[in-house]
Protein backbone atom coordinates (compact mmCIF):
# COMPACT_ATOMS: atom_id res chain seq x y z
CA UNK A 1 0.00 0.00 0.00
CA UNK A 2 2.53 2.56 0.47
CA UNK A 3 4.13 2.04 -2.29
CA UNK A 4 1.24 3.16 -3.99
CA UNK A 5 0.74 5.86 -2.24
CA UNK A 6 4.24 7.09 -2.91
CA UNK A 7 3.34 6.86 -6.70
CA UNK A 8 0.17 8.60 -6.46
CA UNK A 9 2.85 11.19 -4.57
CA UNK A 10 4.97 11.40 -7.75
CA UNK A 11 2.48 12.22 -9.80
CA UNK A 12 0.92 14.43 -8.38
CA UNK A 13 4.78 15.99 -8.35
CA UNK A 14 4.62 15.96 -12.04
CA UNK A 15 1.55 17.08 -13.54
CA UNK A 16 2.37 20.19 -11.11
CA UNK A 17 5.14 20.77 -12.09
CA UNK A 18 3.63 20.02 -15.79
CA UNK A 19 1.67 22.81 -15.28
CA UNK A 20 3.61 25.26 -14.48
CA UNK A 21 6.19 24.81 -16.95
CA UNK A 22 3.60 24.48 -19.38
CA UNK A 23 2.41 28.16 -18.21
CA UNK A 24 5.66 29.30 -18.15
CA UNK A 25 6.57 28.19 -21.63
CA UNK A 26 4.04 28.90 -23.64
CA UNK A 27 4.47 32.69 -22.98
CA UNK A 28 7.87 31.93 -25.27
CA UNK A 29 7.41 28.88 -27.36
CA UNK A 30 4.95 27.06 -29.49
CA UNK A 31 2.79 24.63 -27.46
CA UNK A 32 4.42 21.82 -29.21
CA UNK A 33 8.19 22.44 -28.33
CA UNK A 34 7.22 23.44 -25.01
CA UNK A 35 5.46 20.02 -24.38
CA UNK A 36 8.54 17.78 -25.16
CA UNK A 37 10.60 20.53 -23.22
CA UNK A 38 7.99 19.94 -20.17
CA UNK A 39 8.77 16.39 -20.34
CA UNK A 40 12.05 16.41 -20.14
CA UNK A 41 12.47 19.20 -17.94
CA UNK A 42 10.37 17.18 -14.80
CA UNK A 43 12.03 14.37 -15.18
CA UNK A 44 14.94 16.02 -14.35
CA UNK A 45 13.32 17.94 -10.94
CA UNK A 46 11.61 14.90 -9.78
CA UNK A 47 13.80 12.87 -7.12
CA UNK A 48 14.48 9.76 -8.41
CA UNK A 49 18.44 8.35 -9.23
CA UNK A 50 19.45 8.46 -12.76
CA UNK A 51 19.14 4.81 -13.70
CA UNK A 52 20.47 2.73 -16.59
CA UNK A 53 17.98 1.39 -19.06
CA UNK A 54 16.85 -1.66 -17.76
CA UNK A 55 17.23 -4.79 -20.16
CA UNK A 56 15.15 -8.08 -19.51
CA UNK A 57 17.39 -9.97 -17.82
CA UNK A 58 15.85 -13.28 -19.36
CA UNK A 59 16.38 -12.22 -23.02
CA UNK A 60 20.17 -11.63 -22.05
CA UNK A 61 20.14 -15.12 -20.55
CA UNK A 62 18.31 -16.21 -23.87
CA UNK A 63 15.66 -18.39 -21.64
CA UNK A 64 12.60 -19.43 -23.45
CA UNK A 65 10.47 -20.58 -21.26
CA UNK A 66 10.63 -19.65 -17.48
CA UNK A 67 10.79 -22.65 -15.02
CA UNK A 68 8.46 -22.18 -12.16
CA UNK A 69 10.92 -24.38 -10.17
CA UNK A 70 13.68 -21.95 -10.54
CA UNK A 71 12.74 -20.51 -7.41
CA UNK A 72 16.66 -18.52 -6.83
CA UNK A 73 15.42 -16.44 -10.24
CA UNK A 74 12.07 -16.18 -9.74
CA UNK A 75 12.02 -14.52 -6.43
CA UNK A 76 13.56 -11.81 -7.73
CA UNK A 77 10.55 -10.36 -9.34
CA UNK A 78 8.18 -10.77 -6.87
CA UNK A 79 8.10 -8.34 -3.54
CA UNK A 80 8.16 -9.86 -0.17
CA UNK A 81 4.75 -9.95 0.39
CA UNK A 82 4.72 -12.45 -3.08
CA UNK A 83 3.09 -9.38 -5.04
CA UNK A 84 4.54 -9.63 -8.51
CA UNK A 85 6.98 -6.58 -9.25
CA UNK A 86 5.83 -4.61 -12.38
CA UNK A 87 7.79 -4.25 -15.91
CA UNK A 88 8.75 -0.68 -14.88
CA UNK A 89 10.67 -1.78 -12.05
CA UNK A 90 12.45 -4.51 -13.12
CA UNK A 91 12.77 -3.65 -16.49
CA UNK A 92 11.01 -7.63 -18.12
CA UNK A 93 9.74 -7.53 -21.74
CA UNK A 94 6.23 -7.81 -21.92
CA UNK A 95 6.87 -11.46 -23.32
CA UNK A 96 8.32 -12.19 -20.20
CA UNK A 97 6.74 -10.63 -18.03
CA UNK A 98 3.74 -12.99 -19.27
CA UNK A 99 5.87 -15.99 -18.93
CA UNK A 100 6.80 -14.96 -15.95
CA UNK A 101 3.89 -14.29 -13.97
CA UNK A 102 2.72 -17.45 -15.03
CA UNK A 103 5.34 -19.51 -13.95
CA UNK A 104 5.30 -17.45 -10.26
CA UNK A 105 1.53 -18.50 -9.99
CA UNK A 106 2.66 -22.14 -10.80
CA UNK A 107 5.10 -21.71 -7.78
CA UNK A 108 2.71 -19.99 -5.87
CA UNK A 109 0.35 -23.27 -6.34
CA UNK A 110 3.51 -25.92 -5.79
CA UNK A 111 4.15 -23.91 -2.39
CA UNK A 112 7.27 -22.46 -3.86
CA UNK A 113 6.38 -18.74 -3.10
CA UNK A 114 4.04 -17.11 -1.23
CA UNK A 115 0.47 -15.65 -2.27
CA UNK A 116 0.25 -11.87 -2.46
CA UNK A 117 -0.43 -10.21 1.34
CA UNK A 118 0.94 -13.67 2.90
ZN1 LIG B 1 12.62 -10.73 -22.30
Amino acid sequence: MKEVEQDKAVVEEVVSQQTEQTEENNAEQKPQNSEHKNREGTERKVRRPMQKRKVCQFCLDKVENIDYKDVARIRKYVTEKGKILPRRQTGVCAAHQRALSTAIKRARYMGLLHYKGD
